[in-house]
């Protein structure tokens, strides 16, 4: 196995931070080459430290990391972008914590996912230029489609057939909107209007500039927030459940042998 170099230089943005002992805290990056990773910051929590600063959470920072026997270690760190204009606003800040929580829920360790650094920094970027608030639902829409949740809006998500433009059932296990007559076998789901539908659409495709454009009403925006809150619970449910089986496998004496019982 290729070994990693003994200090290496990335950058990423700051997802979380965790004290541990007396004045170290553990920082979880979500960086540019290297996707999600934890290091530890030593005396980072005492006044003097110079790195304080350039690791805050939602901070966009360049590191030095050396590596380390068990959690590597930050021995450099200086910020790109600090967006003052999220970290002093609640309601900006809020949002960027949620989308920083979902990147580190739905992400595996050390997996490179350039697409979804960009797509974060795309999010912070519109946050800290004062966009208003719906954008986090393309950062959401897109999110779920770069780690294999596509949501399905064209067709039917079961049967593919076209879907006549009026309300529909959005249902997360089916994996998106499903037709009146596939509806019976497809689980939970909540009515959406056609005009939610159609944003759902245009956050696939838009950029965040002309996502950020569009004009959402009050219902509107609460309409695609309660829809799109369903399918991420429902996918971070399912991952849940799939990390709770690795455990109790891992926990299992390797000679014993895993049937479906043993995960229920
Ligand atoms: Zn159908």
């Amino acid at each position: 196995m290729a070994e990693r170099p003994r200090t290496y230089k990335t950058e990423g943005v700051v997802l979380r931070r965790r004290n541990i002992g007396e004045a170290d805290s553990i920082f979880t990056v979500f960086s540019e080459d290297q996707g999600k990773f934890d290091a530890v910051a030593k005396g980072v929590r005492k006044a003097r430290s110079h790195m304080r600063g350039h690791l805050e959470p939602l901070t966009r920072s360049r590191f030095l990391i050396a590596q380390g026997s068990s959690l590597d270690v930050f021995t450099q760190a200086e910020t790109i972008t600090a967006y003052r204009g999220v970290r002093e606003d609640l309601d900006r800040g809020a949002e960027a914590i949620y989308c920083a929580e979902l990147v580190d829920r739905l992400t595996v360790e050390r997996q490179e996912h350039r697409d979804v650094y960009e797509l974060l920094l795309d999010e912070l970027d519109a946050l800290d230029a004062g966009c208003p608030l719906h954008v986090t639902r393309l950062f959401e829409v897109r999110l779920l489609a770069m780690l294999g949740f596509e949501l399905q809006v064209d067709g039917c998500a079961t049967c593919g057939s076209r879907l006549a433009e009026e309300d529909q059932l959005l249902a997360p296990a089916a994996g998106g909107l499903v037709c009146p007559s596939c509806r019976a076998g497809a689980g939970a789901g909540r009515r959406i209007s056609p005009r939610a539908i159609k944003v759902l659409r245009f956050a696939r495709d838009a950029s965040m500039e002309r996502f950020a454009g569009l004009r959402v009403d009050a219902g509107l925006g609460r309409e695609l927030h309660l829809a799109l809150a369903d399918v991420i619970r429902a996918v971070l449910e399912r991952e849940v459940n799939a990390g709770r089986f690795v455990e109790q496998v891992a926990r299992l004496p390797a000679s014993h042998s895993v049937t479906s019982r043993d995960v229920q």
